[in-house]
């Protein structure tokens, strides 16, 4: 069995259904299928989760919110209309989007999920009728009943263990279940939504919960790459990576997937396809827990700027107990999270997201750490931005670190650090952020030709 999620942009309009209903309908294991909201038909083009948090903002502020109601609906007019489903569909939508309104609590944050939830809820809905008219039967499964619960944390709950135990009897459902992601209830019966982009989430719960065989998540790329393609056009696809390659590309900006969405069905070790709904004979990229690293050493090199490093100096420091522990308490006490330590014999190094150190942070811990540890030096340098060389096979093969050290060296980047630290799969650099650019095309020249 595959759980199938399609995302906004596979959703935004009739044509995309239509191929949805192809892609499902290929493949008689696509049982399970996940939509979002419609997101947006061009690049000015509003998703509807937009038009939604509007609309709620509006009624909660008491303004005239006709308008708005009426641009929601519109998006599912003209699925239904170019798909020549029922009118009665639409107008299912404008009661179901009023009676949302008329009916709203106390609790703001509680309205406004109730609000974001509508776009998938009704995506939902007007999906499945979309699979019948064309003569596959489907069922719409309202999240809520189906035992999605999740936490009272509005707008980023979290779900509930015990959802797993009653979702896992989808996987009876004789019909194709088409079910919103985004969003489930709580236990007090109200409905709460995960945070932006949540339907992947919902998607990776269901996985888990019915132990699907793999998780297909549906977007609009043909692939994740190997690279930025914006930095390195033509970098090479990624047919297979393993969960923790995928891990330690996303932390360093690979934007294609939402690593912790997926947790669920990395947990359940069951592997996921990232394919392409617009073109979904290309093979897309698979991660799985394991893969034979013989064949790509390297998988990957991502790149993020905006990182800044303290550096400490003291002469004898590693003769010093509870030197380190000392450094990151100042830290903590300043409620900064810190990123990585390398370290030296008389050095140690903090790197952190520039956001977490702001001039007066910045001001207050370099004052602490002269007058608490008494170091020789403390600077801190700025426009820091780290590369990852990411690859299960890095550890096993010999001059890994020296063709990234060479490549950069003939670039004319200066490597500011270095890090393998404990993991085994990446090798991290820092550069200055002007050196970006240049250190990716080095990288990706020297592990991929
Ligand atoms: N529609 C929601 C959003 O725009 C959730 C999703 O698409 O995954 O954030």
């Amino acid at each position: 069995m595959k759980v199938v999620k399609f995302g906004g942009s596979s959703v935004a309009n009739a044509e995309q259904v239509s191929k949805i209903i192809d892609i499902v309908t290929a493949d008689a294991d696509r049982r399970i299928v996940v939509v979002s909201a419609p997101g947006k038909r061009s690049s000015g083009d509003t998703k509807v989760t937009d038009l939604l948090i509007k609309l709620a903002d509006t009624v909660l502020a008491g303004g005239d919110y006709e308008e708005q109601l009426l641009a929601v609906v519109a998006r599912y007019a003209e699925i239904q209309r170019d798909l020549q489903l029922s009118e009665a569909v639409v107008q299912t939508i404008e009661a179901d989007l009023r009676g949302r309104i008329e009916t709203r609590g106390a609790n703001n944050l509680q309205f406004m999920d109730t609000m974001k939830a509508a776009g998938e809820d009704n995506s939902a809905k007007v999906i499945a009728e979309a699979f019948t008219k064309k003569g596959f039967p489907a069922k719409y499964i309202n999240p809520g009943e189906a035992g999605m619960l999740l936490s009272d944390e509005f707008g980023n709950a979290e779900v509930l263990p015990e959802s797993y135990g009653k979702l896992a009897s989808l996987k009876d459902e004789t019909d194709i279940v088409v079910f919103p992601g985004f969003f489930g209830c709580t236990k007090a019966g109200e409905v709460a939504t995960f945070p932006r982009g949540g339907s992947d989430i919902t998607g990776a719960i269901l996985a888990a919960a019915v132990k699907a065989d793999v998780y297909e998540n549906f977007t609009d790329v043909d692939s994740v790459y190997a690279m930025d393609p914006r930095i390195v056009p033509g970098a090479p696809a990624i047919e297979l990576m393993t969960y923790r390659e995928m891990r330690e590309l996303a932390y360093a900006g690979f934007g294609v997937f939402h690593d912790e969405a997926i947790v669920p069905a990395v947990r359940a070790n069951i592997p996921i396809c990232i394919k392409n709904t617009n073109r979904p004979s290309a093979p897309g990229t698979l991660i799985a827990p394991k893969r034979s690293y013989a064949e790509r050493v390297v998988v990957g090199i991502s790149s993020a700027a905006g990182f800044c490093a303290i550096y400490i100096d003291k002469y004898m420091m590693n003769r010093e107990v509870g030197f380190g522990r000392r450094v990151l308490q100042i830290l903590e006490d300043e409620d900064i999270s810190f990123e990585h330590t390398p370290s030296g014999i008389d050095n140690l190094s903090v790197i952190l997201q520039s956001a977490e150190l702001p001039a007066h942070k910045e001001q207050r811990v370099v004052e602490r750490l002269h007058t608490e540890l008494k170091p020789d030096a403390v600077t801190v340098e700025h426009g820091l931005a780290l590369l990852m060389v990411v690859g299960e096979g890095m550890h096993y093969t010999v001059g890994m670190a020296a063709r990234a050290t060479t490549a950069l060296f003939e670039a004319g980047v200066n490597i500011e650090m270095i890090n393998q630290g404990a993991s085994e799969i990446s090798i991290m650099f820092g550069v200055k952020e002007a050196d970006r650019q240049k250190a990716v095309q080095a990288l990706g020249k020297a592990y991929f030709g």
